[in-house]
């Protein structure tokens, strides 16, 4: 008996791609169920992230075609994020196997194959992980690969060029479960889960239809969200670098001692500017830093639900 198998794709304003997506993956389950890779029961779930276009509708239409295709509609948009993992969630109350990846085929589907097949290897995780980033424009790349760069640095540790096209079996996502913070950055976190993991490279295509959800906007503040869930470094960068300035003006104190001993006090107006910009700058870049991990700790304590789900369609009993 083979494995139940849910691809979750999460979607944002995505009219455009559904279709074919739905169309190259139907194929794709085909050819796993022709040669026993997975089983029969297996479905494709479509999270719909509080669209405003006619991305529900769409998957509606889908589902009423194929049974295989389900979904589940967000209240509202809560953030690619939140959106798979909600997907995931749900999806665990059916499947032994997860699949998440983008909407757009950007990931390619061909290397689901070999995701499984690590999987029947004993692997709970199986990172995809780009192996050429041809297809993208060098800004893009540039700060996509700048980003796992400087997460690293800060203590995230993330798998190199790897974003969330991942299987995870039933068993990693109930302890990704446990990660009961509201602030969920996925990539930093599903390393830290454990077990078997292992990783499959795949060429990054270019999005077929419909344009990136992802401005440059919400990369920056996507990129802030996830080194400060993840670690405290940069508050400890702070001290540092305050410990630093403090050691630099006690030389200038002796120096300018000296100076005065000598009879030489005509000290540059100019000096004296450039410190009061340059202190009060970094102080303020202190505090930013500082307040980003109160706003943190401040929303945390809340407890907010990560998301809500407004409809399910999904045609079989959850054995949960
Ligand atoms: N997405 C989402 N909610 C959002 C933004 C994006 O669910 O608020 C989905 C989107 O539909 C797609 C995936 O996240 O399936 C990746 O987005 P996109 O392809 O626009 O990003 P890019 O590939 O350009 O980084
Ligand atoms: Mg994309």
């Amino acid at each position: 008996m083979k494995e139940i198998l849910y691809i979750v794709l999460p979607c944002y304003e995505e009219e455009e791609v559904l279709h074919e997506t739905a169309f190259q993956l139907l194929k794709k389950y085909d050819e796993l169920i022709m040669e026993e890779s997975i089983n029969n029961e297996s479905k494709i779930l479509f999270v719909n992230d509080g669209s405003k276009d006619k991305t529900w509708e769409i998957i509606l239409e889908l589902h009423n075609k194929d049974k295989r295709i389900s979904g589940i509609s967000l209240s509202r948009n809560r953030g690619h994020q939140n959106a798979v993992l909600a997907g995931m969630l749900e999806a665990k109350k059916y499947a032994d196997i997860v699949i998440t990846m983008d909407v757009d085929l950007q990931d390619d589907i061909n290397a689901i194959n070999k995701m499984l097949q690590r999987y029947y290897e004993g692997n709970d995780i199986v990172y995809g992980v780009r192996s050429k980033r041809e297809k993208d424009t060098f800004f893009k790349k540039f700060t996509a690969e700048s980003f796992y760069k400087i997460m690293n640095i800060m203590g995230g540790e993330l798998v190199f060029n790897h974003a969330d096209y991942r299987l995870m079996s039933k068993r990693a996502i109930e302890c990704l479960e446990k990660f009961s913070e509201v602030n969920l950055f996925l990539r930093g976190i599903v390393p830290m889960i454990g077990f078997k993991s292992d990783i499959v490279y795949y060429e990054r295509q270019e999005r077929f239809a419909g344009r990136s959800k992802y401005p440059l906007k919400k990369m920056i503040s996507f990129a802030i969200e996830g080194i400060t869930s993840l670690s405290v470094k940069p508050i400890r960068l702070i001290s540092t670098l305050g410990l630093s300035i403090f050691l630099i003006s006690i030389v200038m104190l002796i120096y300018s001692l000296i100076r005065y001993f000598m009879g030489k006090t005509i000290i540059g107006w100019s000096s004296l500017i450039i410190s009061i910009w340059a202190i009060g700058g970094l102080i303020l870049l202190a505090l930013g830093v500082i307040g980003e991990y109160i706003g943190k700790i401040y929303l945390e304590t809340k407890h907010r639900p990560r998301y809500i789900i407004k409809e399910i369609i999904n045609d079989v009993e959850r054995n949960e």
